[in-house]
């Protein structure tokens, strides 16, 4: 073929909205030599037969961010590169059938304020005004999105093609790629037509992205962590009432979903479309009895109806109109599912130069978004949003096919479940479990997953309510309560022990290992034989990530950064790191405990041989019960305390030695609100790619005058200069039932001026404590603002600016 391209700035696997949407991206930002492949006609994968909504809501911020973006862009999209399409903005009513899900849509309404929406809480008696066939009697009210709609998938596909094409980007259809090699740090993409050398490769093979992810692995990828449901929707015959109604109002009926049964009910033509997400549901191709075919393009699954029996049912109740027509066509298609629900958008984990685009469920409504977020990865290697919820890097080593299989079944039947911040989901569990596991579980370890890794959240007392049922709150009180308490006064009082499997660590060695660490960081390295946080910054100032770096030598360093980091942060470290310099993920082998409280030290002297005089932020190799140790002394939960490491078949009979010496075990929940009482940030709430460092009040980890030009300097002294745009700061909240989650609006004199990080009760300090951003006139000590949670505005002063509790850090230093 004389036209085919044989080199390309990047090719893009996979012709679907997210493909597309990528590559339109790429050329509007310029990067015009951009190449899509597509095996078959473009949409042959999930995007033919989608349903096609498009809806905002969401309760994570950056996929309502994209979901947003989305919207934004479809408006314009046929105007903008002259295609016109079906785009329907009809707005949306989801139900809510309790209290509970009425706090979710007020979380939702108020992220969607602040991103410039106008999400709207409707009574009951208001729901008819909206959607007048409904019946409402067994309802708590609902939440109107008036930009929710729904878009013909094939031709938002080809508009984004066309806009591509027009800017210069080549699409090959019925082009297959069939593999991948690398020559001289680029790529080469195979296809049955010919080669293609580029410099980036995208895959966004959709279903198929699996199978397209195998040909990374000698590169260092890793198996692509997903799986295949079957989803249906089903369409009714035409019902003369809707023709009606629409012929009169002049527009279609709002999109509805009944969240807590779980389906979406829309007007399509004069008909409906009803889309359940059952509990009874299918997998396929997920094991070797039943593989995926070698080329499935616009094909569907048979029809299976009975699975959706009980949810056609309630939707018939719901809209008795939707059961006086028949079923006119049932559409049953593959949807793949990463093991969280969110797609994978970012960088391959272990490969360079390659990025993923895949396993998106409701990739119509995300496309457009998606497509932005992967240009920018691309062009910048950064994003204006801080996109973690979808980072490749989310999942580490855990994720085998029979996690896939759980999670993906978990997530279908409960797509619309609410995630309360208590409520642990039993899918996929027990895949990383610490080497004192059984002693955990023996005391009432109420477990979570970290990282794939199993750690108590709290520990349960005989009596106390540990079932499922009991964590479906938002509010505070629940069986935990008493028992966070307890494990919080007895590290204020006494001493207590929280193991923490999976804390990720790495070593890093070689001559002018400091040298280049001090470029990478934006302040100061520790001395021999202490440790200090470390700051990574990108170009922008805003913060990758924060490290305990622990110095063994001038050259010797151990860098220890949080479990869900694992991946992140060590490819963030090896992409940059020198020749000469050896970095290694020492994670597996090693359990780390931190035993804290006032009484620490007289526990471990007791059973250990080590100077429990040295410092705080001192480490020191040590013997515990005879065995070897690092003691690190530091304690995110504030009081004077070590962090012991030690490997993992010496950690039980360590840990034994602990308990029996009288330390009370404490959870990840205590230790989250003892971090709170001394304003530590957490990683991805607090810490994110969201804000600068500055933002984030991390001023004194900022040098600027030192020599090294580590990422972001420039632009930080920059910000240094003009003050930053928002300002972290502690709140004491008079909050209610519930504590701050994550993105509450902070409100002033009517207006939206600032944002929570995290929340939560103190129980040293008996008193709500939010984190968060604020407009920087606004973060003097003393002055009141309101926190909004869950609906209900709050009261909340700003605190100084240092620790609630142990202002001088007087017992860390005991
Ligand atoms: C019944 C049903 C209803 C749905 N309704 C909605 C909805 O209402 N809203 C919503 O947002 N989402 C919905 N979805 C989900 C949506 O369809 C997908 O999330 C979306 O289509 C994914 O787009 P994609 O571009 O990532 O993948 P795909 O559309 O699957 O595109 C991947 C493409 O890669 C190509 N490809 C694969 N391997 C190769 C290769 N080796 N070389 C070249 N090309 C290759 C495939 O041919 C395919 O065209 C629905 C899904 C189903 C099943």
């Amino acid at each position: 073929m004389s036209d085919f391209p044989s080199t390309a700035r990047v090719v893009i696997i996979g012709g679907g909205a997210v493909g597309t949407s990528t590559l339109y991206h790429l050329a509007k930002a310029g990067w015009r030599d951009c190449v899509l492949l597509e095996k078959n006609e473009l949409t042959a994968g999930s995007t033919w037969h989608a349903a096609g909504n498009v809806p905002t809501f969401s309760t994570s911020w950056s996929i309502m961010n994209m979901q947003r973006y989305s919207t934004e862009l479809y408006r314009g999209l046929g105007e903008a590169v002259d295609y016109p399409m079906n785009y329907h903005v009809t707005g949306s009513v989801r139900l809510a059938h309790s209290r509970e899900r009425m706090q979710e849509f007020q979380r939702a309404k108020g992220m969607g304020l602040y991103q410039g929406m106008d999400l709207e809480i409707l009574g009951v008696d208001d729901i008819q005004a909206k959607y007048p066939f409904l019946e409402t009697h067994d309802l708590k009210g609902a939440l109107y999105d008036p930009a929710d709609g729904d878009i013909d998938p094939a031709q938002l596909t080809q508009a984004l093609a066309k806009g591509a094409r027009d800017m210069g980007a080549k699409i090959l259809r019925f082009t297959p790629a069939t593999g991948v090699s690398r020559e001289n740090s680029e790529w080469i993409v195979h296809t049955e037509k010919g080669d293609i050398r580029c410099e980036y490769v995208v895959n966004a093979a959709g279903y198929y992205a699996q199978r397209v992810g195998e040909w990374f692995k000698p590169y260092g990828g890793r198996t692509v962590p997903m799986m295949v449901m079957s989803h249906q929707y089903l369409l009714s015959e035409e019902i003369p009432e809707i023709m009606q109604w629409s012929a009169e109002t002049g527009h279609k009926l709002p999109l509805l979903r009944d969240v807590d049964v779980s389906y979406y009910l829309r007007q399509e033509k004069n008909g409906f479309n009803l889309g359940p997400y059952e509990q009874n549901c299918r997998a396929h191709w997920v094991n070797p009895a039943d593989p995926m075919p070698e080329d499935f393009s616009f094909q569907l699954f048979p029809d299976d109806l009975d699975r959706l029996e009980h949810y056609i049912e309630d939707a018939m109740a719901r809209v008795p109109l939707l059961g006086t027509a028949g079923i006119s066509k049932v559409i049953n298609g593959p949807i793949p599912y990463a093991p969280d629900g969110n797609p994978l958008i970012g960088p391959m984990p272990g490969v360079p130069n390659a990025f993923e685009a895949c396993v998106f469920t409701f990739g119509i409504a995300q496309g457009g978004g998606a497509g932005k977020v992967m240009a920018e990865w691309i062009t910048e290697g950064q994003t204006e949003w801080d996109m973690w919820s979808c980072d490749p890097r989310r999942f580490t080593d855990y994720t085998d096919n029979a996690l896939c299989v759980e999670k993906g079944m978990e997530i279908y039947g409960h797509e619309y479940g609410m995630h309360f911040p208590w409520k642990s989901w039993p899918a996929g569990r027990d895949r990383k479990v610490s080497p004192v596991d059984d002693r955990i579980r023996a005391m009432g370890g109420q477990m979570g997953a970290y990282n794939g890794w199993e750690r108590a959240n709290w520990f349960a007392q005989a009596g106390d309510d540990t079932s499922l049922e009991a964590t479906e709150t938002w509010d505070r009180a629940g069986p935990w309560e008493a028992r966070i308490r307890e494990e919080c006064e007895a590290v204020r009082d006494g001493v207590g022990v929280l193991d923490l499997p999976g804390f990720s660590r790495y070593s890093l060695s070689g001559a002018g290992a400091a040298e280049w660490l001090r470029g990478m960081i934006s302040g100061g390295l520790p001395k021999i034989g202490r440790m200090n946080l470390g700051y990574f910054p990108d170009s922008r100032g805003r913060i990758l990530t924060e490290m305990s770096l622990v110095r063994h030598g001038e050259d010797a360093f151990t860098l220890i950064t949080a479990g869900s980091a694992q991946w992140h942060d060590f490819e963030h470290l090896k992409a940059h790191l020198p020749a000469g310099l050896t970095l290694s993920d020492e994670t597996l082998g090693y359990d780390t405990l931190i035993v804290t409280g006032p009484k620490s030290r007289d526990l471990l002297s007791s059973i250990g041989e080590a100077d429990f005089a040295m410092p705080w932020l001192s480490h020191q190799r040590a013997k515990i019960c005879g065995k070897n140790v690092m003691l690190a002394r530091v304690s995110f939960a504030g009081e004077l305390g070590w962090e012991v490491h030690a490997r993992d078949a010496d950690m039980p009979e360590i840990y034994d030695a602990i308990i029996a010496g009288g330390a009370k075990p404490f959870g990840m929940w205590a230790l989250n609100s003892l971090r709170l009482e001394k304003g530590y940030r957490a990683w991805k709430g607090d810490l994110s790619t969201d804000y600068t460092l500055y933002q984030g009040g991390l001023d004194r980890f900022i040098k600027l005058d030192k020599p090294q030009d580590f990422p972001g300097k420039a632009a930080l002294a920059a910000e240094f200069q003009r003050g930053p745009s928002k300002r972290f700061v502690t709140l004491l909240v008079d909050a209610k039932q519930a504590d701050a989650p994550y993105m509450s609006t902070l409100w002033h004199d009517g207006q939206v001026v600032g944002e929570t990080t995290s929340g939560g009760w103190g129980y040293r300090v008996n008193a709500s404590i939010a984190l968060g951003m604020l407009r920087p006139d606004l973060a003097e000590p003393g002055t009141e603002v309101e926190v909004e949670i869950y609906g209900e505005r709050c009261r909340a002063v700003v605190q100084a600016d240092q620790p609630l509790w142990d202002p001088e850090n007087e017992r860390l230093r005991a």
